[in-house]
């Protein structure tokens, strides 16, 4: 399962933050040093047919469909995963046009929110956003909502939702469903065709480790994608697009869904990516991410009692990052990179830290949990340096 020569990752720094940026991939770097030189110097335009460079967005689709629990022909790569939640929400409004209810999470991902709002405007319709704690959606799936839009686990507590019970509770009042699958991808079995769902998308840069900027995928259950028009209607998503026609026509299911020009360095590296994930048992590593995750939470528990868990301890019901709540999370997540252990912060004042057990073992954690006792019993963190946000955090 430890595949940590798979990854450049630097010396002595203990890495927790897969779950907002993968660390690179050696084989990432050959492959884009070799998709630059082999192919965009050598081949110049030539290389959209005869490197494949067209194809790539179904062909990375196709290695993605399996980590998530999809079939071959039903996942497309490109654009970014807010434009692939706008296109999801999108369709979804558009196959239950008598609906005006889009049903979601208070606390899901800003974008996510962002995005359905933008939509709404845009199409003056009088839709309405509906979002909710979590333990409230169930009873508000009523025959008004035309799609449940849910991030699976939830990218600050690690919380994770129930897929396939309350995509079938959707469908029981005829409602669609929509999943942000951020942080399920690459770390946990997603089941996206025997939970029946709908629409789903994710990024590839955080556990599939595919670089900053890689592209997002995009799920559209088969029957959906054969009758949904969609409204970003780009001249790759046409059936023609080397015809250019001035009129839309959507290409065959999941090809309409393409927008513009795939990113074609980028996807080198995912492809690169990918390959670290042939042969590995997502479910074996979920459960080996929890027990690291317990055993991290356990240590920073002893050395910091005043850290509240954010995080559910039902293995089942949650993710591979564990959250905690402090008034000085800011500064302590600060404090701690720089002893080498990186994790990141979330407004207002939560630690996060990502298990990733593809490049992390119990060796690691017990180090992180070492600097982090440097961290506390020595007050590290109360540096004015410290005080500061960073742009991203
Ligand atoms: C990371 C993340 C995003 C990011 O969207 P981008 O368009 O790739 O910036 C969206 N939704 C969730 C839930 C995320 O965790």
């Amino acid at each position: 399962m430890l595949r940590r020569d798979a990854f450049d990752l630097p010396e002595g720094v203990i890495y927790l933050d897969g779950n907002s940026l993968g660390p690179l991939p050696r084989r990432a770097e050959a492959a884009v040093a070799r998709a630059m030189q082999a192919e965009w110097g050598a081949m110049l335009i030539r290389g959209w047919n005869e490197a494949g460079w067209m194809d790539q967005p179904d062909r990375l689709g196709d290695r993605i469909a399996p980590l998530i629990g999809a079939a071959p022909g039903t996942v497309t790569v490109g654009e970014t995963l807010s434009i692939r939640v706008f296109q999801g929400l999108a369709a979804a409004l558009s196959l239950r046009p008598g609906r005006k209810v889009i049903l979601t999470e208070a606390g899901n991902f800003p974008s996510d929110l962002y995005m359905a709002q933008g939509l709404i405007d845009a199409l003056g319709q009088g839709h309405v956003l509906r979002a909710l704690p979590a333990t409230e959606i169930p009873a508000a799936l009523t025959d008004e909502v035309a799609v449940l839009m849910l991030t699976e686990v939830d990218y600050r507590s690690g919380a994770r939702h129930d897929m396939a019970a309350l995509t079938a509770q959707a469908h029981g009042v005829g409602a669609l469903t929509l999943w942000d699958l951020a942080h399920s991808a690459g770390a946990l079995p997603v089941a996206l065709t025997r939970c029946n769902a709908d629409f789903a998308a994710g990024c590839t840069y955080k556990y599939l480790n595919g670089g900053p900027g890689a592209p997002a995928f995009f799920y559209a259950r088969p029957d959906h994608s054969e009758i949904t028009r969609p409204i970003l209607a780009g001249w790759l998503g046409h059936a023609a697009p080397f015809d250019f026609a001035p009129d839309y026509a959507p290409g065959p299911g999941r090809a309409r869904f393409r927008i513009g020009t795939p990113p074609v360095l980028q996807m080198a590296a995912l492809d690169a990516a990918l390959d670290i994930f042939d042969g590995v048992d997502i479910a074996a590593l979920h459960a080996r991410a929890i027990v690291l995750a317990d055993r991290l939470a356990t240590g920073f528990e002893a050395v910091c009692p005043d850290l509240r868990r954010l995080t559910p301890m039902d293995p089942a019901r949650r993710g591979s990052q564990i959250a905690f709540a402090h008034p000085n999370g800011y500064a302590m997540v600060q404090a701690l990179i720089a002893q080498g252990v990186i994790g990141d912060f979330r407004a207002p004042d939560i630690l996060r830290f990502g298990l990733t057990p593809l490049y992390l073992d119990a060796g690691d954690i017990d180090t992180a949990i070492e600097r982090f006792a440097q961290v506390i019993e020595g007050r590290l963190w109360d540096d004015p340096a410290y005080r500061t946000r960073n742009k991203v955090t």
